[in-house]
């Protein structure tokens, strides 16, 4: 994943997991009904402060409802997709 990629962002799976008289998913994306999709804007790098605090490699993804960060661990969990890359700039853009 790289800056400048468009990624998106799997849907909550609410609905199919819980009896429909649930209140309805409230995280980040639904709360905003978000349309799920961003940019990547910033890298930052695995890194330890002064304090000994531990920040794990993470992306600054620009949404629709605004900056969110993303971890190794939600692309590897299959939570994120990247749909398309930077090197095919106007590939598969259009359908959004
Ligand atoms: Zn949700």
């Amino acid at each position: 994943m790289k800056v400048g990629d468009l990624i998106k962002v799997k849907e909550c799976s609410i609905e199919e997991e819980h009896h429909w008289d649930r209140d309805p998913c409230d995280c980040f994306f639904c709360n905003y009904e978000s349309s799920r999709v961003g940019v990547v804007m910033e890298y930052h790098a695995h890194e330890i402060d002064d304090d000994g605090d531990i920040f794990n490699e993470c992306w600054d993804v620009l949404f629709d409802c605004g900056i969110w960060q993303v971890y190794l661990s939600d692309i590897a969990s299959g939570e994120i997709s990247v749909v398309s890359e930077v090197k095919n700039k106007n590939a598969g853009v259009a359908q959004w």
